[in-house]
């Protein structure tokens, strides 16, 4: 075997796979995941956890037939001299084009009890990486250790499948890395509301089966412990390998690393100083990637993609930090812990780098789109946070090319042509786009705009009797 082999079978290894057969790569092409299925969509598992999808409706679509899809199979090893990997198996692989697509893996607290003397997770203890991870919980409260993003929807996504379910949490509000307290208090209010258990400002300090002690000293009954602790890429290969490594694979603008024969893209690249961690990012380096080694000479750009957490009930969108911040950056803050509204905005230049928005879903709306298309805040930020400005003018105003489901990348352009296909709510547009399959958190930007095409047609036909 020679051609491109790719490591890892997870969303970035699958796109990189398509778009090399779409651009016309001429060569073989090989994709190795350990996990014993298919590739599949690993953003949709909170769906999973919640008991709104179930784990078989995660695939990603079929690769085309030429690419040879190797799953359960470990790389142990790259030997770059030879231009081969070692599988697990005892197999030497041969390689013209390595990519590394290994993602990334859950920081593991060191906490006595959460793993056994091999390192592996401690009966009981799971974390949320994988379909196998949301498997059915035993009974007794589910204890879900970190309170950022992830941890703050695993909750939630726990206490819509019905469990009982704690959070713990070492500062004194959740999402500390993107809220400050008054906006953590909001969002501590919505968890609350709908039945998580807080325990803020404490961490574990002992698991053993059935019971978290906290340092505090108060014990817990936990029926099972979700580590929602953080992610970091997973540089193994490449660091054995002596690929240079800093959070993540270093690689540059063609994805390269520094053996110009391996690349890396996905969660386990760092680019540009920012490691990666949305499939959305993913996705495009592989596209990116798939160019370059099908010859065309381009550089990565990596988008600007806003976050958007799945809290039931509430609007809410995080747009990652930029790099450092500058001289002159403004930050622009909204509170109204009254109305359940707040946001924090860092702008440079008239437009946002970074910040967050809780609060009434035009006002996100109108963020999440300034942020993506990278434009000038309106003068009136007042009425822009109190989704009281025109930038967003409803689903029916949006441009084409706006992706209005992120989990699926559906596009208002494709919802629009399913709708005159025949696709007239949001149940039918579902089954033709996939839209309101992931998360669900764009199922009201669907109906707003199924009703505004309606109108616009009924406008269409009054106009023509
Ligand atoms: C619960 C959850 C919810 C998420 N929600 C969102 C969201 O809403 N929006 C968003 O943008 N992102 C979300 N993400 C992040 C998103 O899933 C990742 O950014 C994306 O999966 C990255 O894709 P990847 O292919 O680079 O890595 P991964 O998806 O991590 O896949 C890497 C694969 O490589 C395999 N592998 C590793 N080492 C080897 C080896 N040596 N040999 C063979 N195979 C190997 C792994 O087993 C894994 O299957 C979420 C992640 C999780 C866990």
């Amino acid at each position: 075997m020679s051609g491109v082999v790719i490591v890892g079978g997870g969303p970035a290894a699958h796109r990189l796979a398509e778009r090399l057969i779409r651009y016309g790569y001429g060569g073989e092409v090989t994709v190795i995941g350990a996990e014993p299925r298919l590739p599949y969509h690993r953003a949709l598992l909170g769906s999973v956890l919640d008991g709104t999808l179930g784990a078989d409706r995660l695939a990603l679509p079929a690769l085309p037939a030429r690419v040879r899809v190797l799953t359960g199979v470990r790389v142990s090893g790259i030997d770059r001299a030879a231009r081969s990997v070692r599988t697990g198996d005892g197999r030497a692989l041969r390689y013209d084009t390595l990519v590394l697509a290994t993602g990334a893996r859950t920081r593991v607290p060191a906490v006595p009890g959460l793993t056994d003397r091999d390192g592996r997770l401690a009966e009981g203890v799971r974390a949320v990486r994988t379909a196998a991870d949301c498997r059915p919980l035993s009974e007794g409260p589910a204890v879900v250790l970190g309170g950022g993003l992830r941890g703050v929807e695993s909750a939630l996504a726990l206490r819509r499948a019905g469990h009982e379910v704690v959070l713990v949490h070492p500062a004194g509000h959740p999402m500390d890395r993107h809220l400050d307290a008054a906006g953590g208090a909001v969002l501590a209010g919505r968890l609350a509301e709908r039945g998580v258990v807080p325990h803020l400002g404490r961490r574990a300090a002992e698991y053993t089966p059935g019971k978290v002690v906290l340092d505090d000293g108060q014990v817990l009954a936990a029926g099972n412990v979700l580590l929602c602790t953080g992610t970091a890429p997973d540089t193994r290969l490449a660091r054995t390998a002596g690929l240079p490594v800093g959070t993540g694979v270093l690689v540059d603008s063609r994805l390269r690393t520094a053996d110009p024969r391996v690349h890396a893209v996905g969660d386990c690249a760092e680019h540009a100083g920012a490691p990666g961690a949305t499939v959305l990012g993913a996705w495009e380096q592989a596209d990116t990637l798939a160019r370059v080694l099908t010859g065309e000479d381009t550089a990565h750009r990596a988008g600007r993609h806003p976050l958007r957490p799945r809290v039931p009930g509430q609007d809410l969108v995080v747009l990652p930090p930029g790099r450092t911040p500058e001289r002159g950056d403004e930050t622009v803050l909204l509170r109204d812990a009254a109305r359940g509204r707040y946001a924090r905005l860092v702008l440079r230049d008239g437009r946002i780098r970074h910040g967050v928005v809780i609060g009434p879903a035009r006002a996100v709306a109108a963020v999440s789109l300034l942020y993506s298309r990278d434009t000038p805040v309106p003068a009136d930020l007042l009425a822009l946070l109190t989704g009281a400005d025109g930038t967003y003018a409803g689903a029916g105003e949006l441009p084409d090319d706006t992706v209005v489901c992120h989990c699926n990348h559906v596009t208002r352009k494709t919802l629009t042509d399913a709708w005159h296909g025949g696709a007239r709510d949001t149940a039918a547009l579902a089954g033709a786009t996939r839209a309101t399959t992931g998360c669900g958190s764009c199922a009201p930007v669907v109906r707003e705009l199924c009703a505004a095409l309606g109108g616009r047609d009924a406008r269409a036909e009054g106009g023509t009797r």
